[in-house]
């Protein structure tokens, strides 16, 4: 619903990282990311995607290569710590032996717009609040990785205010980042009891009869959500403060002169 970066985040979405990746692609837009002597042979442009896929910044360095292809494209998605050996190995070698690029500049136009958009880039989506009446819950990792806490704070503030009859949650869970909330060795103590208490809550509220027109019509506040409420999100943690223009600037002067490097 919201997506609001991180400053990593921030500064690759914003640098034209991914349209030369795009460039770079060519035709086939699917990188195949595990290498067996029986898969076909890689091209010499997905070879040179991935060559500079290991040269982007990210938080953590893997030795995995597969896995720092991954987090070089799209980032971090998990904190290592948190993610069990079986599973990153699972992840990395069986489960996403390919990854599919083709949806990526439609993903650039999301994240550098904070909120989801359609793929020409126009809110399509928001402003139809009214085809979302359901309860929702929303779970953020409190050691954000790709995008901040905001982005679940947002989407709670979004649907309490425009389906207010419907049970909204919203947790942020320490030590977590991204996916690892869900594949995390943890989750099912850490995470997975909030989506179970959420959806019996929610069950319990449809068979007591508590619906939207109901309570609209009373105009009560029906649910309290003064857990969710209590996060204080830190403006200063926001893009602005991290990185003027010069230093995006420099950094873009940098990138292009490590890709000259490589072509010439
Ligand atoms: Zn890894």
């Amino acid at each position: 619903m919201f997506f609001k970066l991180n400053a990593l985040s921030t500064v690759k979405m914003r640098l034209p990282l991914l349209p030369i990746s795009m460039l770079i692609l060519g035709n086939n837009k699917t990188l195949p990311l595990v290498e067996t002597s029986t898969s076909p042979p890689v091209s010499s442009r997905h070879r040179l995607l991935k060559l500079i896929a290991h040269l982007i910044p990210r938080y953590e360095r893997c030795s995995c290569s597969e896995c720092e292809v991954v987090s070089g494209i799209f980032g971090n998605a998990f904190w290592h710590e948190n993610i069990s050996p079986t599973v990153h190995q699972w992840l990395n070698k069986e489960s996403s032996t390919r990854l599919p690029m083709a949806a990526f500049p439609h993903l650039r136009k999301i994240c550098n717009s904070g909120f989801i958009v359609d793929s020409n880039g126009s809110n399509s989506y928001l402003i139809h609040p009214q085809r979302m009446a359901l309860p929702t819950l929303y779970i953020s990792g409190g050691r954000p990785l790709l995008v901040t806490p905001q982005t679940s704070f947002l989407a709670h503030k979004y649907m309490k205010l425009h389906q207010p009859g419907f049970r909204h949650e919203r947790v942020v869970v320490e030590g977590f980042g991204h996916s690892d909330l869900l594949i995390g060795e943890e989750s099912c103590e850490k995470v997975f009891p909030h989506i179970l208490s959420h959806i019996r809550s929610a069950n319990g509220d449809e068979q007591q009869g508590r619906n939207v027109h109901i309570n609209v019509a009373e105009g009560k506040k029906v649910f309290s959500d003064s857990e969710a409420d209590q996060y204080q999100y830190e403006e200063g943690f926001g893009i602005i403060t991290w990185f003027s223009p010069f230093v995006v600037l420099l950094l873009a002067f940098l990138l292009v002169s490590q890709l000259a490097r490589l072509f010439l």
